[in-house]
C-alpha cells in the first residue's frame, strides 16, 4: 500500500493513526459485536462516544462552561444563514468583514435575513491581506461582529483578533479549528465545518455563548434552532453518528500529541519550512503580505501558468496530490492541516527546490 502526501484543502487527510483505529474497528466496536456506522444513536455505546468526543474537545479548547458545544449538520455553509437567523435578532443588523469567498457568502446569506455591513474586504488585492479594522469601524448597536479566521482560498488569518467592543465577535473556523491555542472567551461563537481539520465531512462543529441563545427569529426552523439541538445535546434527531466518532478518534490523538500547544509548535515548524522556502526562491513565491499567512493553507505562484501546470503534474507524479489552487486563485495551495506530518512538507520543499534547478 503507497499513501501519497496529500495537500488537500477539504475534505483532507486524517492522522494515519485515527484511520488505522477506525479501520481495526469498524466490523466490532469494543466487544459490541457491531460497527459504530451500525449502531442506534440512543445506545449506551454510542452515548459514550458523543459525550468523550464533547469533553475531549472542551478540555483540548479550554471551553469555559458557559458556552454550548453543538454537534450539527449542513456544513459551515448552513451556519452562514443559521448565524443571522439565531442571533442577527435584538437589533436586526449586524457587521461582516470580507476577506475571502467564504466570508462574502457568510455576508451574503445575512443580508438576506437583515442588514448586514460590509466593513472592510480586502477584494482588491484578491484577498491577499487582512485589512486593518478598529473598534470604532464596527457599529457598536450591532449584534455581532463576523469574521472568517483562516481563508482557505487565500491563505490568510487574522492574526490578532480584533477589538469589537461589547459586540460579540462570531468567526468561522473551519479551517483552523484545533491548530492552535484559541481564547474562547474572547467569541460570541465559533463555528466549523469538521472536513479541514477534525473529522471527514458531515459534522459541524458550533461553539456559542449561552447568554446568546433563545432569541432566534420566528421564522427560524426548528432544525436551524440552536436551542433545539443545545436542549437535546445535539441529538434532537439522529446525529452524523460515523463522523463524530472520528472526530473522537482525532481528539484523542491530539491530546495524546499534546494538546493545542504542541500542535501549534509542530504546525508553525511546517509553515516555517514552506515559506522559508518561498521566500528565498526565484522561481516560487508566496502570493500573501507576510504578517497575514495562515499556517493552514499556503497558496504560491511561479508567476507562468504552463510552468504552474508542469509542477502540478509532477508533483502528483511523485507522490504530492492536491496542489493546484483554487481556480478564483490560479497556481498552487499546499494546504499543511493538523495531519500532514513534518516530513511531508520537508520532502515537498526537497521536490520545489529539485523542480526550480531542473526548469531554471
Ligand atoms: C470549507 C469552508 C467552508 C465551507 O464548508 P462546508 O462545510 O462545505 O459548508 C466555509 N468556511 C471556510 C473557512 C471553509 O474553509
Amino acid at each position: 500500500m503507497a499513501r501519497v502526501y496529500n495537500f488537500s484543502a477539504g475534505p483532507s487527510m486524517l492522522p494515519l493513526e485515527v484511520l488505522e483505529t477506525a479501520a481495526n474497528e469498524m466490523l466490532d466496536y469494543g466487544g459490541s459485536g457491531q460497527s459504530v456506522m451500525e449502531m442506534s444513536h440512543r445506545s449506551k455505546e454510542y452515548d459514550a462516544i458523543i459525550k468523550e468526543a464533547e469533553a475531549d474537545l472542551r478540555e483540548i479548547m479550554n471551553i469555559p462552561d458557559n458556552y454550548e458545544v453543538l454537534f450539527l449538520q449542513g456544513g459551515a455553509s448552513t451556519q452562514f444563514a443559521m448565524v443571522p437567523l439565531n442571533l442577527m435578532t435584538k437589533n436586526g443588523k449586524a457587521d461582516y468583514v470580507i476577506t475571502g469567498q467564504w466570508a462574502n457568502k457568510a455576508y451574503k446569506e445575512a443580508a438576506r435575513y437583515g442588514k448586514a455591513r460590509a466593513v472592510a474586504s480586502s477584494a482588491d488585492k484578491t484577498y491577499s491581506y487582512i485589512p486593518k479594522v478598529e473598534k470604532a469601524d464596527f457599529d457598536p448597536e450591532a449584534d455581532y461582529v463576523h469574521i472568517c479566521m483562516n481563508n482557505t482560498i487565500y491563505g490568510t488569518k487574522w492574526n490578532n483578533i480584533p477589538d469589537t467592543g461589547d459586540v460579540p465577535l462570531i468567526a468561522d473556523i473551519s479551517s483552523c479549528i484545533l491548530s492552535e491555542p484559541i481564547d474562547v472567551s474572547k467569541f460570541g461563537m465559533l463555528y466549523a465545518g469538521a472536513q479541514k481539520n477534525l473529522a471527514p465531512a458531515g459534522v459541524t462543529i458550533v461553539i456559542v455563548r449561552k447568554d446568546l441563545l433563545g432569541n432566534a427569529m420566528d421564522i427560524t426552523p426548528t432544525m436551524l434552532n440552536y436551542v433545539t439541538h443545545a436542549e437535546n445535546e445535539s441529538m434532537f434527531n439522529t446525529p452524523p453518528c460515523y463522523t463524530i466518532y472520528v472526530a473522537g478518534l482525532v481528539l484523542k490523538w491530539i491530546k495524546k500529541l499534546g494538546g493545542l500547544e504542541k500542535m501549534a509548535e509542530i504546525n508553525r515548524k511546517k509553515a516555517a519550512i514552506l515559506y522559508d522556502f518561498l521566500d528565498n526562491s526565484k522561481m516560487f513565491k508566496g502570493t500573501v503580505v507576510a504578517e497575514d499567512r495562515s499556517l493552514m493553507n499556503v497558496p504560491f505562484i511561479t508567476g507562468n501558468d504552463e510552468l504552474d501546470a508542469k509542477f502540478v503534474k509532477e508533483a502528483k507524479a511523485a507522490g504530492f496530490v492536491n496542489l493546484k489552487g483554487h481556480r478564483s486563485v490560479g497556481g498552487m495551495r499546499a494546504s499543511i492541516y493538523n495531519a500532514m506530518p513534518v516530513e511531508g512538507v520537508e520532502k515537498l520543499v526537497e521536490f520545489m527546490a529539485n523542480f526550480e534547478k531542473e526548469n531554471a
